[in-house]
């Protein structure tokens, strides 16, 4: 039998967080487009609970991120040994399944859309996309969006692993608004801290989060960790229900990803993450809104090209920070550089954490008295002089 062959305006290859984005971008905003996603699993966006500040949201992706929001807070908490600061910027989280069933629901109101589940891509290029099964769907926008482990990292590549466990309590948690570092926790292999959500008065999720030099994730023994903090700081478990773990790339440098031919590549994949903290939802929404307003045959333009370089610009400064948290401090000494982040502005925050920052914001991060561990000489032990015995 010949491959079946079908057209659509276009397909999305991938059916991750970055992908359902713009497919509810453009679902929402460009209702007559023929579109495809196709996801190798039966569900779309694979077992993650995503949280992000009200200030990652532009104002053209409300419409699709509202009904997205499974738990929402005014505020969050963080706390260092020697510094605690409720932070009053909103914070929101949900889960891969809400996702899943607002993207199949956006795809089921939609007479041109196509949901493609369970079926993995082969080959992806600028205007098709070939199936395991042989069939092919041609697009005249083709987004190639299958996830992190299409990233190459740089040498200079550190991770942010973790183990979360999400809780039932037997009785009400000790926090109501969410725990977004307790870093009062031994620092001896690099930044560790608690994170806390509390999604329910007995219903908690709990993530042992490390800053790490390798990615290895040694879950049974971060499992130990997380019960035993559960248990020293009051909340009492009545059981685990769920488990979710991350390693998500902290690149020293990242590869700029073309934006002037397809595919385009989305999501982690194509660098539309922060390189500080591995996070990608707010990168995922830029993209989709800037995509969702060009017609699918024109997207290779001033448009894209603007925002990749702005994206590209905060990369770069973000990048920069990395190397320094690693190259001027010592593993147990890096919490004091997210000690002193947390006191900034709350504008600065929010807009860090959005990847918009401003000139201001750069420097307000960097100057003034340094946090406390800064090591010039471990820099300069980081980059040896030419000159010095072993450096030709
Ligand atoms: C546990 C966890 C929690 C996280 N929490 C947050 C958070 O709170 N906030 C935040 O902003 N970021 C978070 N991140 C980081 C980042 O947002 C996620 O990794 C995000 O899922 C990356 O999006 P993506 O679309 O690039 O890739 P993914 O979401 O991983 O999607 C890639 C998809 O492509 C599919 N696929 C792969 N190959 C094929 C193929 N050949 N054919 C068809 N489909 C294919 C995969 O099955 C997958 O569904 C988290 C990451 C993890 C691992």
């Amino acid at each position: 039998m010949p491959p079946s062959v079908q057209t659509f305006d276009v397909v999305l290859v991938g059916g991750g967080l970055a992908n359902a984005m713009l497919a509810s971008a453009l679902l929402t905003h460009a209702p007559q487009l023929r579109i495809a996603l196709v996801e190798a699993g039966t569900r779309l966006g694979g077992n993650h609970t995503w949280s992000f500040h009200q200030g990652d949201v532009p104002a053209g992706a409300r419409a699709y991120v509202e009904p997205l929001i499974e738990h929402r807070w005014p505020a969050y908490e963080v706390r260092f040994p020697r510094f605690a600061r409720r932070v009053q910027l909103p914070y929101a989280s949900f889960t891969s399944a809400r996702l899943h069933h607002c993207v199949e629901r956006a795809f089921a109101q939609s007479p041109q859309g196509q949901l493609v589940l369970g079926r993995r891509a082969v080959r992806v290029a600028a205007d098709r996309a070939l199936l395991e099964d042989g069939s092919v769907l041609t697009g005249d926008l083709v987004v190639d969006g299958r996830g992190p482990e299409r990233f190459q990292g740089d040498s200079a590549c550190r991770f942010q692993k973790f183990l979360g466990l999400e809780l039932s309590l037997r009785r009400a948690a000790p926090v109501s608004e969410p725990l977004l570092m307790d870093a009062r926790v031994p620092q001896s292999s690099g930044l560790r801290f608690m994170y806390v959500l509390p999604f329910e008065r007995q219903r908690v999720l709990i993530e042992d989060t490390y800053f790490s030099e390798t990615p290895d994730l040694c879950e049974d023994e971060i499992e130990r960790r997380i019960l035993r903090y559960a248990a020293d700081n009051g909340f009492a478990i009545d059981g685990v229900i769920r488990r979710e773990r991350g390693v998500l790339a902290l690149p020293g440098a990242v590869p700029e990803s073309p934006v002037d031919r397809g595919p385009l590549v989305s999501g982690y994949a194509g660098g539309w993450f922060h390189p500080t903290t591995g996070y990608s939802f707010a990168s995922a929404l830029q993209l989709a809104e800037c995509v969702r307003q060009y017609e699918p045959r024109a997207i290779f333009g001033t448009g894209l090209a603007r925002l990749a370089a702005a994206h590209a610009r905060q990369q770069r400064y973000c990048c920069w920070l990395n190397r320094l948290l690693y190259e001027a401090f010592a593993p147990e000494r890096r919490v004091h550089v997210f000690e002193r982040f947390y006191g900034l502005p709350l504008a600065t925050i929010s807009r860090f954490y959005a990847l918009q920052t401003s000139a201001g914001d750069r420097a307000r991060i960097v100057c003034g008295r340094p946090p406390r561990g800064f090591s010039l000489a471990r820099i300069l032990s980081n980059h040896p002089s030419p000159g010095s015995p072993g450096v030709s």
